[in-house]
C-alpha cells in the first residue's frame, strides 16, 4: 500500500514549480503574496531559537498593535517556562531534580508533558520527549555528534515510560538517572495556538501566527483562504506545494531546518527514538488539523515514522491530513486529500 507517489491531488490543492520571492516565514512553512499583508498589523521576531510572526487585521490599528504585543509577550512567557536552554526554565529544574526525587511542574507544563506522554502512546512511541537524553549531545552550529557509543549510552535514557506523572500531587518524576525532557516537538505548536487563543479572546477574527514551522490560522484571509506553502525540501526559498486553508493548524517538520552534512549523511534534529539517531527516509512531513499543538506533535512523529506508517496514523485520525515527501523526493498524500478517482487508480 501506498507505495509509490501519489500526484493526482484533490481540487484543493496546487503545485508550485517556481520560488515565490519573499516569505514571511524563514522555516517550514511559507506564507505565499506576502505584498496581500499590506494593510494588515504584523510583525516577525527572533524567539524560541526560530522565528515567530504575527499578523492579523484590526479595524483599529493601535488595537492590534496591542494585541501583536500580547502575543509575542506569551510566546516569551511560554519559553522561560519550557526552554531547556533557560537554566531557571521550569523544564530545566526537572532535567536537574527529577530523577532523584519527584519535581513539582506547573500546571501548564504538567499539562503539556502528559499531552506528550499521551502521543508517544499514540505514535507507538515515534513521539518521545526523552529524545534529548541523546539529543543534548548535538550542536548543530558547531556540527558537533554523539559518537557510536555515547548514543548506545543514552538510548537505555531515551523512553517515554521512564517519565512518572503524578497527577494528585502534579509532580513529575524520571525513574532512571540520564534521563532529560525537551517539548521541543511540541511547544511551538503550544504557543501559536496560545496566540490565536489570546486574539480571538480580543475579538479579533482573521489572523496567523507562526513559530518556526507550526502555524495556526485564525478565521480567513477576509475572505479569501490563507494561502500555506509547503517548502521545498531541497531548494531554498522555493515552495513545493501550497495549500488554501482556513481556520486551522498546519506544521511541517523537515531535515533542513537545524542539521549539518557529514560524509554524504544529514544529521539533523530529529530523533528516532528506536535507533537513537536522526530519522531517515523522509525529508518533509506535514500535518494539518485542528489543533497546533497536536499537527506540531504530528509533524514530527510522521517525519519518524515515515510514508506508509506515517499516513496510516493519520489515517486513523479523522480531522487530521498530511502531505509527506520522501528522501526520493516524491509526494504522497493522507486518504482524505484524494479525489475518488484517484483512489482507484491505486
Ligand atoms: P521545529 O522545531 O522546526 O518546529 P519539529 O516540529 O519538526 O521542528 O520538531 C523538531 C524538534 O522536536 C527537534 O528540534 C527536537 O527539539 C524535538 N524532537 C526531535 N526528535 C523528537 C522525537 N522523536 N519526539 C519528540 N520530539 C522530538
Ligand atoms: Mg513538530
Amino acid at each position: 500500500m501506498k507505495s509509490k507517489s501519489r500526484s493526482l491531488l484533490t481540487g484543493c490543492l496546487t503545485k508550485h514549480n517556481s520560488g515565490l520571492g519573499l516569505t514571511l516565514a524563514t522555516f517550514g512553512l511559507a506564507l505565499l503574496a506576502p505584498a496581500a499583508f499590506a494593510d494588515w498589523v504584523g510583525e516577525t521576531r527572533p524567539l524560541m531559537g526560530t522565528e515567530v510572526s504575527v499578523y492579523l487585521w484590526s479595524d483599529d490599528p493601535e488595537d492590534g498593535r496591542l494585541a501583536l504585543e500580547q502575543v509575542f509577550n506569551e510566546a516569551a512567557r511560554i519559553d522561560r517556562l519550557m526552554s531547556t536552554y533557560k537554566h531557571e526554565s521550569e523544564i530545566s529544574k526537572i532535567n536537574r531534580e527529577a530523577a532523584s526525587a519527584p519535581v513539582v511542574a506547573g500546571d501548564e507544563l504538567f499539562g503539556l508533558i502528559q499531552r506528550s506522554l499521551d502521543i508517544s502512546v499514540l505514535t507507538l512511541g515515534a513521539f518521545d520527549i526523552t529524545f534529548d537524553s541523546v539529543g543534548q549531545h548535538y550542536d548543530f552550529r558547531s556540527r558537533q555528534r554523539p559518537d557510536a557509543e555515547t548514543v548506545e549510552d543514552e538510548r537505555s535514557n531515551l523512553d517515554y515510560r521512564l517519565v512518572e506523572l503524578d497527577q494528585a500531587a502534579g509532580t513529575v518524576t524520571f525513574r532512571k538517572e540520564g534521563v532529560r525532557i525537551n517539548l521541543g516537538g511540541i511547544a511551538k505548536g503550544y504557543v501559536v495556538e496560545r496566540g490565536v487563543d489570546l486574539l480571538r479572546h480580543r475579538g479579533i477574527e482573521n489572523a496567523i501566527v507562526t513559530a518556526g514551522g507550526d502555524s495556526r490560522l485564525l478565521g480567513d484571509r477576509r475572505g479569501r483562504p490563507w494561502m500555506v506553502g509547503i517548502r521545498d525540501p531541497r531548494k531554498d526559498g522555493e515552495v513545493a506545494i501550497s495549500i488554501p486553508l482556513e481556520d486551522e493548524a498546519i506544521s511541517t517538520s523537515g531535515d533542513y531546518e537545524r542539521y549539518f552534512d557529514e560524509d554524504g549523511v544529514r544529521y539533523h534534529h530529529i530523533i528516532k527514538p528506536s535507533t537513537g539517531e536522526p530519522a531517515s527516509g523522509v525529508l518533509s512531513a506535514t500535518v494539518f488539523g485542528p489543533d497546533a499543538v497536536l499537527t506540531d506533535a504530528l509533524s514530527t512523529s510522521v517525519f519518524v515514522m515515515g510514508v506508509e506508517r506515517g499516513l496510516t496514523l493519520l489515517g486513523t485520525l479523522p480531522d487530521y491530513e498530511g502531505i509527506v515527501i520522501n528522501a526520493e523526493g516524491e509526494v504522497f498524500y493522507s486518504d482524505g486529500l484524494m479525489q475518488p478517482e484517484a483512489q482507484s487508480h491505486d
